[in-house]
C-alpha cells in the first residue's frame, strides 16, 4: 500500500497459560514527556517472576499483596518474587518519553509492566491535559472533561497483547452505528472529514460483519499519527495524518485496516506456519474495492499482482507458508499479491456462496485463536465435502507457479490445443477458463489440469476463430517477464542489478542515494540482467547513445523535469534509466519511485508527478487466432 506500512501486534498462542489483569492509574504531560503510572496487577505466579517494562521508566516502589517488597531492575526487566495468587502494585514513572510530544505520539506496549509469556486483560484509566486526549485499545467506559484536564477509561477483558498508548491534541468525532462505537482520533487539519471516515467506516463494518462474521470489537477508532504510519490494531487504526489527508485512503487503507480487525486481530495469525491474514484481507478489501470503484479494475489488479511475480527472481521467491511479513517488497509480492489471488482461485472454483460460508466458517472457529492456513483449508473441505490437499499443498507449502504454453491448436474438427505446464517439478492441479471464439459467439469452458501436458478438443457449432486460455486472469501463472513490457519491479526485485551513476559530487551522492531507495539488498550487484543507470539529463543521454543503449522513448523526452523509465537492450537487459535536470530532481526521484515500482515510467515537474504508466503491452501469449 502507499506510502504505508502495515503492522499487527500479535503473540504466539498463549491460551494455556491465565491471562494478567492490570487495574492501572496513567497521568501523562505529553510537552513535558512525563508519564506517572500506578498499575495494580492480578496474577499467579511461582519464583522469581520477570516483567518487561521499558527502561525509560523509573519503579518507585513494588507491593505485594498490600506490603512493601523488594525488586530487582535490569534494562528492560523488573524482577521479583511470587509464591501463587498475588495482586502486584507497581508505582512507576518517566520524564524522558521522546515518543510523546503535544502534537501526538504514541508509546510502546511495553509501557505496562507484564510477564513475556502471558497475556494480558485490563481496565486503564488515563489523564492528559485540557485539549489533549488519551487513548488504549478496548471498550471505552467513561470519560470526563473537566478544567482540570481529560480523563478517559478503557477496558479489555479478551486477552490479547499488551495495548499501545497514544495521547495527542485531538478533534473526537463520534458515530453510533449498530452498537459500535466509532470514533476520529484526528489533528485539527482533518476534523473536517471525520464526518466522511465514520460513514463510510459504518459502511465497511455493516458489510464485512455480513460477509465473515459480527464484528468483533466494541469499537473503531481511527487515530491520526505525526508520523507515517499506518497500524492495524484491535479496534483501531493510526495513520499518519498526511497520509489520512488524501483523498483515496478511505476506499483502500481504510477498509483494508478494517477488515484486519476479523483477519490478524480478532483471528490471529498462526506466524509459525505463514501469515494468511495480508492475503485474505487483500482480496477481501483492496482486490474486491477496486471492482466496485470500477468494473473491470480487480482483473486489472490480478494481472498487477501476476506482472509483479513475474520480476521477481526465482531465488527470492518462498512458499506462503514461509511468508511473515511485508519485510522487504520481495515478500509482498508473495504475501500480499500471491496469497490473495490464491483466495480468488478458491472462490472462482467454488462459487462466491461456498467462498463466503467458508471463511464465515474459519471466522467462527478460530475468533480469539491463532490460526493458520491448515484452519482455512478445514473450513473450505467442511463446506465444499472435498478433500483440498492437493490444491492446498500445491499452493501454500510450495514455493514457485504453473508455467503455461498453449500450442498445437487447431480448428479444422471443433478445436483442439494442447496445454502444458513446462516448470520445473510436479504439475499444479488447475481449473482453466477457456474461451473459444466463433462467429456465433463465445463459448466459455473450464478444463482441468492436473498433469504436465494434455490435449483437449471440443464441438463448435461454427468455425472456431480464436482461443483464449484464462482470458479472465483467474489462474496464478508464472507470466514470462521478458514476454511483458519492463517495469521498475523488473529492477528493483534483481538482487544483482547493477548500478551506473553518472556524474561526481552531489551528484554521485544522490544517484547512489536513489539507487539504495529502490534496490534489495542496497549494494550494488554485478548481475547481466538489470542496470539501474541514475544521473544528470545530458550525460545520462550522451551515456546511453556512447554504449549504443535505447534512448529515452520520445513521448517523455521532453516531459517534466525528471523522469525515470524502463527499456530492454539489444542483449535483452532490462534498463532503469533515472535522470533530472538538477539535484532537486533526483531527490524528487528517490522520494517518489519507490511507489511506482509497478510502473514503466514516471515523470516528475517541480518536485510532484505529472505523469506514470506501464508500456503497452503485447499480444496475450496464451492466445491463439484462426485465420
Ligand atoms: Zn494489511
Amino acid at each position: 500500500m502507499l506510502v504505508l506500512t502495515g503492522s499487527t501486534w500479535a503473540v504466539e498462542a498463549l491460551a494455556d497459560v491465565a491471562p494478567v489483569h492490570h487495574i492501572a492509574t496513567v497521568r501523562i504531560d505529553p510537552a513535558q514527556n512525563q508519564i506517572d503510572v500506578v498499575d495494580t496487577l492480578t496474577l499467579t505466579a511461582q519464583g522469581l517472576t520477570h516483567f518487561r517494562l521499558s527502561s525509560t521508566f523509573k519503579v518507585s516502589s513494588a507491593k505485594v499483596d498490600g506490603t512493601a517488597v523488594s525488586f530487582s531492575r535490569t534494562q528492560d526487566r523488573l524482577s521479583l518474587r511470587l509464591k501463587g495468587p498475588h495482586t502486584v502494585e507497581l508505582s512507576y514513572a518517566s520524564r524522558e518519553l521522546p515518543s510523546l510530544d503535544d502534537e501526538g505520539g504514541f508509546i510502546d506496549p511495553d509501557w505496562l509492566a507484564q510477564p513475556d509469556d502471558r497475556l494480558a486483560t485490563w481496565g486503564i484509566k488515563g489523564s492528559v491535559p485540557n485539549g489533549q486526549k488519551f487513548v488504549v485499545p478496548g471498550r471505552l467506559v467513561d470519560e470526563t472533561e473537566t478544567d482540570g484536564g481529560y480523563t478517559a477509561q478503557f477496558e479489555s477483558l479478551t486477552p490479547s497483547a499488551s495495548p499501545i498508548l497514544i495521547t495527542g491534541p485531538y478533534h473526537v468525532h463520534e458515530l453510533m452505528a449498530n452498537g459500535v462505537r466509532l470514533r476520529t482520533y484526528f489533528h485539527a487539519e482533518l476534523a473536517a472529514l471525520a464526518n466522511d471516515y465514520l460513514n463510510d467506516t459504518a459502511g465497511y463494518i455493516d458489510g464485512y460483519a455480513a460477509t465473515v462474521g459480527p464484528y468483533p470489537y466494541p469499537g473503531f477508532f481511527i487515530l491520526s499519527a505525526t508520523h507515517p504510519v499506518g497500524w492495524g490494531l484491535p479496534g483501531m487504526t493510526y495513520m499518519g495524518r498526511r497520509v489520512l489527508a488524501l483523498p483515496f485512503i478511505r476506499t483502500t487503507s481504510l477498509p483494508h485496516e478494517i477488515l484486519h480487525n476479523w483477519w490478524g486481530n480478532a483471528v490471529e495469525v498462526d506466524y509459525q506456519k505463514g501469515n494468511w491474514a495480508e492475503g485474505l484481507t487483500t482480496y477481501q478489501a483492496d482486490h474486491a474495492m477496486a471492482e466496485k470503484l470500477r468494473p473491470g479494475a480487480a482483473q486489472e489488479m490480478r494481472q498487477e499482482w501476476l506482472r509483479n511475480y513475474a520480476a521477481l527472481p526465482r531465488e527470492s521467491d518462498q512458499a506462503l507458508s514461509a511468508f511473515r511479513s511485508k519485510t522487504h517488497d520481495a515478500s509482498q509480492v508473495v504475501g500480499y499479491g500471491k496469497a490473495a489471488f490464491v483466495f480468488h482461485m478458491l472462490k472462482t472454483q467454488w462459487g462466491e456462496n461456498v467462498f463466503n460460508k467458508a471463511l464465515q466458517r474459519f471466522n467462527r472457529d478460530n475468533t480469539r485463536k491463532v490460526a493458520g492456513w491448515a484452519d482455512i483449508k478445514a473450513a473450505f473441505e467442511a463446506e465444499t465435502q472435498q478433500n483440498l490437499s492437493a490444491f492446498f499443498s500445491a499452493w501454500i507449502e510450495r514455493s514457485g507457479a504453473p508455467e503455461l504454453t498453449l500450442s498445437d491448436a487447431t480448428n479444422t474438427d471443433g478445436v483442439r490445443f494442447t496445454l502444458k505446464q513446462i516448470q520445473d517439478g510436479l504439475a499444479y492441479p488447475l481449473n482453466i477458463p477457456i474461451d473459444i471464439e466463433t462467429p456465433q459467439g463465445i463459448q466459455r469452458h473450464v478444463v482441468n489440469l492436473v498433469t504436465k501436458s494434455q490435449t483437449f478438443s471440443f464441438a463448435t457449432s461454427a468455425k472456431a476463430t480464436a482461443v483464449r486460455v484464462d482470458p479472465d486472469t483467474d489462474v496464478f501463472l508464472r507470466l514470462n517477464a521478458a514476454d511483458m513490457p519492463p517495469i521498475l519491479r523488473d529492477i528493483t526485485l534483481d538482487p544483482t542489478a547493477q548500478v551506473v551513476v553518472l556524474g561526481d559530487g552531489v551528484v554521485q551522492e544522490l544517484g547512489t542515494e536513489l539507487a539504495q531507495s529502490l534496490l534489495q539488498p542496497a549494494d550494488p550487484g554485478d548481475g547481466d540482467k538489470t542496470v539501474l543507470i541514475v544521473g544528470l539529463q545530458a550525460p545520462v543521454r550522451t551515456y546511453l547513445a556512447q554504449h549504443h543503449l535505447p534512448a529515452v522513448p520520445e513521448r517523455i523526452a521532453a516531459q517534466g523535469d525528471a523522469r525515470a523509465w524502463t527499456a530492454r537492450d539489444g542483449a535483452g537487459r532490462t534498463l532503469l534509466v533515472a535522470e533530472a535536470l538538477d539535484a532537486d530532481g533526483l531527490k524528487a526521484l528517490t522520494r517518489v519511485l519507490p511507489h511506482y515500482k509497478k510502473r514503466s515510467y514516471v515523470i516528475m515537474q517541480d518536485g510532484q508527478t505529472f505523469d506514470k504508466g506501464t508500456w503497452p503491452a503485447k499480444l496475450q501469449a496464451l492466445t491463439v487466432h484462426f485465420e
